[in-house]
C-alpha cells in the first residue's frame, strides 16, 4: 500500500498440535473439511464437524479468532443486534455462563467471547492462523480441494467450507494522492491491534455507514479536529445501549434449546418485537406515539414498526419524516442538519446505523461535515484532502468506506473448480446460489451466510449456527449414503434465484443503490441476500433435508 497506512498486524502465524495440525510452512495436511474463517461461522463448524469425528482445519489470515471482530478494532465498534440473541445458542451451558455486560457488547467483548468459546470446546488445535488461502483447486479425480495458502502450507480437503463473512472484504480504496499524504492512514475494516493515536490529532473520516456513524462518535470528543466526508447520508437510530435485560436473559437460560428453536421461526432471528399492522391502521397521533417510543427504546426494531413501512413509499415516508425531524432537533446548525438528513433512499432501504451521539457530534466546535455532493474530493495531497472547494490539513485519515460485499471473500481464496472457473464467474447478473450456500459446477464447496440467504438482515449468529448444521446433516446424510460428493443442480440454482427475486420484488430497498444490491448493465436489479424472512428460509432449507436434498447432485 501507498503512503503511510498505519501497520497491520503481523501474521501471528500459530502452529497448532490437533488432529490435522497444521505444521510447518511447505507441509502438506489431509482433513476432511477445510474451514476458513475463525469468526462465529468458523468456529461452530470447526466444533460441530469434530463432534462428528471429522478431521477439521481452520485456517484464518487473521492472528486469531474473531472474525469480523479481530479486524474491525476501530473505536466504538460494538455489535447493533442485541448481545443476548447475537451469541451461541448451541450449547445452553454456554448460553447460561457468559454474561454479556451491555445490550450491545463492544468488540473487545466480542473478541473475548469468541476466545472463551475457542477455548472452552477445545478448538484452538484445530486452527492455523495469520494463514491466507491463496488457492484452492477442485480435483475431480481425487474428489479434494487442493488448497494453497501464502505461508507454503497446503491442505487437501474433501469440504471447503467458506466461513468468510459476507463483509470481510474491504473495498478498494481509490483516491489520488494517496501515496503522497504525510500523515497517517488507516481503514476501520483493518484496524491495526496496537491501535491508531486519534486524541488530539487533526483528523478526517471518510465514509458514514455504520462503521463511519460509530468510529465518529466515539472519536469525537477527543479529536482536535473532526471532518466529516460524507457522500450519501444514511439514516441513524439511537442504540439506546444499557444493561442486558436480566428477565430476559434469565427467561433464555430457563430453556435455551426451546429459545434457538423459536429464534428459527422469526423472520429477524432475534428477539426483536415487531409491528403487526400497516401505518394505515392508527391515527396520526398513535402512529407518532409508536414511533416516538421506538425511537426511545433504540434498536433496529425501528425498521419493524409496521408491516407497510418496507413496501409502502407513503408509510415509509412518514418514518422518514419523524428521522430527519429527529436530526433537525438534535443538531444545532439548520444548514449542517439539513446536510446530515437523507432524502435521497427511503428508510430502512439501506441498513440503518445505530449510534450513540452521532448527531450530537456535530454540535461539537471542532467538528465539521463535508457534503462530498456539493464538494467533491479532488485529491488526497501531501498535507491531507482538497475538496474542489478547499483543502483539509489533517493528521490522520481514516477510512470508513466499506465492503465487496458478498463476493470479495470467496474470489479472495481463489477457488477454481476443475474447468479453471471461479464460483462467481457465473454471477456477472447476480449471484446464483441454492440457499445462499452452494453454487452449481463447485463441488463440496459451501459458504456461510453467502448470498441468497438472509445473511445481514438476520442474526448473524443464528445463522452461521444454522448453516453449520444444514451442512453437517447434509455430510451426515452422505456419510450414510456413500456419497462423496454434492453439488446443486443448474435448474435448483435458478429455481432458488427465483424465489430470492420473487420475495424481494416488492421491497423498497430493491430501488435502492447500496451493497445489497447487484444492479446490472441494463439496469435490472438483483437484491442479493434472501429477504423472505430467517423462519421462512429455514423452513425451506429443512424441508430440502427432510425431502432427501432434492435439487442436489449426490455421487
Ligand atoms: P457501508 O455501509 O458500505 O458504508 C460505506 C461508506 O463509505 C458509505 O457512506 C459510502 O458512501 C462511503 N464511501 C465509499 N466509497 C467512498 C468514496 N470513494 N468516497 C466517499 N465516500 C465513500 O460500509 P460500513 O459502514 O462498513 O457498513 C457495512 C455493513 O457492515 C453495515 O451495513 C452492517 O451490516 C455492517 N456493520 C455492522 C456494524 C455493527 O454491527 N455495529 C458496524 C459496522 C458495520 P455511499 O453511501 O455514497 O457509497
Amino acid at each position: 500500500m501507498t503512503g503511510n497506512q498505519v501497520e497491520r498486524d503481523g501474521s501471528g502465524r500459530v502452529t497448532v498440535d490437533g488432529e490435522v495440525p497444521a505444521g510447518d510452512p511447505g507441509d502438506r495436511r489431509d482433513c476432511d473439511v477445510l474451514v476458513v474463517g475463525a469468526g462465529f461461522g468458523g468456529i461452530y463448524a470447526a466444533y460441530r464437524f469434530r463432534q462428528m469425528g471429522l478431521r477439521v482445519l481452520g485456517i484464518d489470515g487473521a492472528g486469531g479468532f474473531g472474525g469480523v471482530w479481530y479486524h474491525n478494532r476501530y473505536p466504538g465498534a460494538r455489535v447493533d443486534v442485541d448481545s443476548t440473541d447475537y451469541t451461541f445458542y448451541f450449547s445452553p451451558e454456554l448460553y447460561r455462563d457468559w454474561r454479556w455486560s451491555e445490550r450491545f457488547a463492544t468488540q473487545p467483548e466480542l473478541l473475548r467471547y469468541l476466545n472463551h468459546v475457542a477455548d472452552r470446546f477445545d478448538l484452538r488445535r484445530s486452527f492455523v492462523f495469520g494463514t491466507w488461502v491463496t488457492h484452492a483447486t477442485w480435483s475431480r479425480a481425487d474428489r479434494h480441494y487442493r488448497v494453497e495458502t501464502d505461508t507454503g502450507l497446503t491442505v487437501a480437503a474433501r469440504f471447503l467450507v467458506m466461513a468468510t463473512g459476507n463483509l470481510s472484504r474491504s473495498r478498494d480504496l481509490r483516491f489520488p494522492g494517496l501515496g503522497d499524504f504525510q500523515g497517517d492512514w488507516v481503514q476501520t475494516s483493518h484496524w491495526p491491534e496496537h491501535g491508531v493515536r486519534y486524541a488530539d490529532r487533526r483528523v478526517g473520516v471518510i465514509g458514514t455507514g455504520s462503521s463511519g456513524v460509530q468510529t465518529i462518535s466515539a472519536i469525537a470528543p477527543e479529536v482536535a479536529e473532526l471532518h466529516v466526508f460524507q457522500r450519501t447520508p444514511n439514516f441513524s437510530i439511537p442504540a439506546v445501549n444499557g444493561p442486558v435485560d436480566d428477565a430476559h436473559f434469565e427467561g433464555v437460560c430457563a430453556d435455551v434449546r426451546g429459545a434457538r428453536e423459536w429464534l428459527r421461526t422469526v423472520p429477524s432471528g432475534t428477539h426483536s418485537r415487531r409491528g403487526t399492522k400497516r401505518t394505515s391502521d392508527y391515527s396520526p397521533a398513535e402512529r407518532q406515539e409508536i414511533i416516538e417510543r421506538q425511537w426511545n427504546r433504540g434498536g433496529h426494531e425501528f425498521a419493524m414498526m409496521f408491516t407497510d413501512q418496507g413496501t409502502d413509499e407513503a408509510a415509509n415516508a412518514i418514518i422518514a419524516e419523524f428521522a430527519r425531524a429527529k436530526i433537525r432537533e438534535i443538531v444545532k446548525d439548520p444548514e449542517v442538519a439539513e446536510a446530515l438528513c437523507p432524502y435521497d433512499h427511503p428508510i430502512g432501504t439501506r441498513r440503518l446505523c445505530l449510534d450513540t451521539g452521532y448527531y450530537e457530534s456535530f454540535n461539537l466546535p471542532h467538528v465539521t461535515l463535508v457534503d462530498l455532493r456539493s464538494e467533491p474530493i479532488e485529491t488526497v495531497t501531501a498535507a491531507g484532502i482538497r475538496t474542489s472547494r478547499r483543502e483539509y490539513e489533517l493528521d490522520l485519515i481514516i477510512f470508513a468506506t466499506g465492503f465487496t460485499a458478498f463476493t470479495g471473500a470467496i474470489d479472495s481464496a481463489g477457488i477454481r473448480n476443475e474447468r479453471g472457473e471461479s464460483p462467481t464467474d457465473g454471477w456477472k447478473h447476480g449471484p446464483r446460489t441454492f440457499l445462499g450456500l452452494m453454487t452449481e459446477r463447485f463441488p463440496n464447496l459451501f459458504f456461510l451466510t453467502g448470498p441468497g440467504s438472509p445473511s445481514v438482515l438476520a442474526n448473524m449468529a443464528a445463522g452461521n449456527e444454522h448453516h453449520v448444521d444444514w451442512v453437517a446433516d447434509l455430510i451426515d446424510h452422505m456419510r450414510k449414503t456413500g456419497a462423496t460428493t454434492v453439488e446443486p443442480t443448474t435448474e435448483a440454482v435458478e429455481e432458488w434465484g427465483e424465489h430470492v427475486a420473487d420475495v424481494a420484488k416488492n421491497m423498497l430497498r430493491l430501488r435502492v443503490n447500496n451493497y445489497m444490491v447487484h444492479v446490472n448493465e441494463d439496469g435490472s436489479r438483483v437484491f442479493m441476500p434472501y429477504i423472505g424472512g430467517f423462519g421462512q428460509y429455514v423452513q425451506r432449507a429443512a424441508e430440502v433435508a427432510s425431502r432427501g436434498y432434492p435439487g442436489l447432485v449426490l455421487e
